[in-house]
Formats: C-alpha cells, sequence, structure tokens
C-alpha cells in the first residue's frame, strides 16, 4: 500500500510544476496562461490571485470544460500549498489538457511573495437575503450583485430625477451613491421630490436625501456633494464615479457634465423633464453620441428661455427617473441594450413612448471625428433658466 506522500511524489513526478514568479511572469504576457484556483470557497474568499477561475477540487472535472474548452490551452493550476492542485492538474492531464502546470507552493507562497491578490467581497447573510429576487435571476446571480454592490454612481441633483433614481439605486445595492446637489429642501419639491419629506424642509438636500438612503439600504455609502459643478470641481468629482446619472435642471450643467465625462470615459445617463413630456438616453463611455451632438452650443444668454418657474407633472421625473436607475443597472452589470444612440420621449398625456434615433455627428466639438477629448475645455456658461 503506497502512503500518500508516496504518492505525492510519484504525481509530482508525473505533472509539471511552476513556481510562484514563473507564475506572475507568464500572466504578465500579452496572452496569459487560464489560472485556475481549486481551493474551497472558504479560502477562496480569503483571497485570490487576479484573473483566476475559481472552481473547486470537487467541481474541477465537471466544470474545467465550460471555463477552458480548449484541451492544448496553456493552464495553471493552484491551492493553497500546492497539493491538491498537483492532484488537479494529472486529473486534468487524464481529461486530456495537454499543457497544464501545478503552481508550487500554492496562494500562500504567492502571498508570502508580496505577489498581487484580490479579495472577494461576499454577500453576508443579510445581503443573501436582501438582494434574493436579483441573485434568483441567472443573469444577475451572486456575481452581479457583487458588481453592484462595488459600483459607483453619481447622481447629478438630488431633485425630481434624482429622487427616484437614487431610491431605486440604493435598494439595487449600488454600493456607492455620490449626489452632487446645493440647495435646500423646499414645500414646493415635495410633490415630486421623494427623498424628502416636510419636516426636513430648510434642510440641505444631500442631507435629507442621505437620511432616507441610508434608512432604506445601510448598505449603500452614500457621498455628499454639497456644491454646484463648475469647471473646476467637475473633474475631481466626476473622476470618482463608474456611471453618471444625470438629472440636473439646468443646461450649463449639462454641457459641464457632458464635456467632462468625454473627457474621463464616463457614460451617462442622461434625463430631462419638461411639462408633460420627459426625454431620455445614454451617452456611452466610448465612441459617442453625445449631448453635444443633440444640442451642439447652448443658446445665447439673450435667446435663453426667461426664468420664470416652469410646471412639472409630479409623477413625471418618477417615470424618468426609474428609467434612468434601469439604464444604470445595466451599464453596472454589462446587461441588455442601453439607449446608447436612441432617444425615449414619454409623453404623459398621450402616455405614449416614442424613439428616435441619435447619431454621433462626425463634426460634434466634444465626440466628433480627430477630437482629442483629453484637450477639451471646461466652459461654465452662464446661468440659464432651470426646469425641474
Ligand atoms: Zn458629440
Amino acid at each position: 500500500m503506497p502512503t500518500f506522500q508516496n504518492l505525492l511524489k510519484g504525481i509530482k513526478a508525473e505533472i509539471r510544476e511552476i513556481d510562484v514568479q514563473g507564475t506572475k511572469a507568464a500572466l504578465d504576457q500579452a496572452t496569459p496562461p487560464a489560472i485556475v484556483d481549486v481551493r474551497e470557497q472558504d479560502e477562496y474568499v480569503q483571497g485570490y490571485i487576479p484573473g483566476a477561475v475559481w472552481i473547486p477540487r470537487g467541481f474541477l472535472e465537471q466544470k474545467i470544460e465550460d471555463a477552458v474548452p480548449d484541451r492544448a490551452a496553456p493552464i495553471i493550476v493552484y491551492c493553497a500549498g500546492g497539493t491538491r492542485s498537483a492532484l488537479a492538474a494529472r486529473s486534468l492531464i487524464e481529461l486530456g489538457y495537454t499543457n497544464v502546470k501545478s503552481m508550487a507552493g500554492g496562494f500562500g507562497a504567492w502571498k508570502r511573495t508580496g505577489l498581487p491578490w484580490k479579495a472577494p467581497t461576499v454577500l453576508s447573510r443579510e445581503q443573501e437575503q436582501r438582494y434574493s429576487r436579483h441573485t434568483l435571476l441567472p443573469e444577475v446571480g451572486v456575481k452581479g450583485q457583487i458588481k453592484l454592490l462595488e459600483g459607483r454612481v453619481l447622481c447629478i441633483g438630488a431633485g425630481g430625477l434624482g429622487s427616484p433614481s437614487s431610491l431605486y439605486l440604493a435598494a439595487a445595492g449600488v454600493g456607492t451613491l455620490g449626489l452632487i446637489d446645493d440647495d435646500v429642501v423646499d414645500a414646493t419639491n415635495l410633490q415630486r421630490q421623494i427623498l424628502h419629506s416636510l419636516d426636513r424642509v430648510g434642510m440641505p438636500k444631500v442631507d435629507s436625501a442621505e437620511k432616507t438612503l441610508n434608512g432604506l439600504n445601510p448598505d449603500v455609502r452614500v457621498q455628499k456633494h454639497k456644491a454646484r459643478l463648475t469647471s473646476d470641481n467637475v473633474m475631481e468629482i466626476l473622476s470618482g464615479y463608474d456611471v453618471i446619472v444625470d438629472g440636473a435642471d439646468n443646461f450649463q450643467t449639462r454641457y459641464l457634465v457632458n464635456d467632462a465625462a468625454l473627457k474621463l470615459g464616463k457614460p451617462v445617463v442622461h434625463a430631462s423633464i419638461f411639462r408633460f413630456e420627459g426625454q431620455i438616453t445614454v451617452f456611452p463611455a466610448e465612441g459617442g453620441p453625445c449631448y453635444r451632438c443633440l444640442y451642439p452650443e447652448p443658446p445665447p444668454p439673450e435667446e435663453a428661455p426667461s426664468c420664470q418657474e416652469a410646471g412639472v407633472l409630479g409623477v413625471l421625473p418618477g417615470i424618468m427617473g426609474v428609467l434612468q436607475a434601469t439604464e444604470t443597472v445595466k451599464i453596472l452589470l454589462g446587461l441588455g441594450t442601453t439607449l446608447a444612440g436612441r432617444l425615449v420621449v414619454y409623453d404623459a398625456l398621450k402616455t405614449r413612448f416614442r424613439e428616435l434615433k441619435l447619431r454621433r455627428d462626425p463634426k460634434c466639438p466634444t465626440c466628433g471625428d480627430g477630437v482629442d477629448r483629453s484637450k477639451i475645455q471646461l466652459i461654465d456658461y452662464a446661468q440659464f433658466c432651470a426646469g425641474n
């Protein structure tokens, strides 16, 4: 009867091993090998090698074909110390894989050498419960929920559009929600700005919003920017986020958000409302179209609408803000088809959605052909009328 030690020695003689430095060098190549982590869940959640596919040893034979269909593809297998991965490597060879190596020393040696590793976020018991209707969707799953929890979204404005969009994003578990608004809650806001309440009249909107959003979901880290966007602060504020939800109530902010987002390569989910009508589209991070393809320049100040109070049906921003939240979640999850290149116009009186094609304008000053986006100049246009 061979002892386990003898068995292992025999296996190690049959397979090929690679040390952690060799693994790192292989992973840094232009076409790196597949790296497979065969440890158990409680080990994996403590940290893993970036880029690794996690298949616990017990599932390896069943699942490897989905992860690495090509049997000639180079594979490096690792476990905690190099023993299980040696056994795993032999199984893969038996399955017909021809270029398999086991990482000697395992993840322990990797970590001790000071090589980079990542700690995955896992759902707590409370989160498993809270997000179960998400994780039940195969298109979302635990992986998607973790993406949302790691997601960083900035809502421009905590008003009519920012209220429903931030509420649904918080409910969905978007982990970091930025809100920029320099206003205070006013009694006339309450007809549509459902983040706020009567007892908070006079309170800064970002403070009121934080209270509501954390009351709904304590997982969400609310980052408050009690400011007005200007060419001085827009780059710094936007750079901290993955997706920008533009619910601005004025043109100068929309241009500033558009131009800065193009410079930074961030997608913008844009909506606006007026009386009984709302519009929504997505300006993608790459390519176009952008806001300036729609409206190249703001109207000159003398033609700008006068600053009287514009009316708006209170429910309307609810519809448009929820559509913005939907597009944002899709972008974070990489699901479905966004509204990039399409403008949806909602007429509340006729209950009609119309879809218009939006094309990138090759002559657009900010996303046109040959434009160097890093050189876009940010402009602070004179303030003109608000409509939110
Ligand atoms: Zn453009």
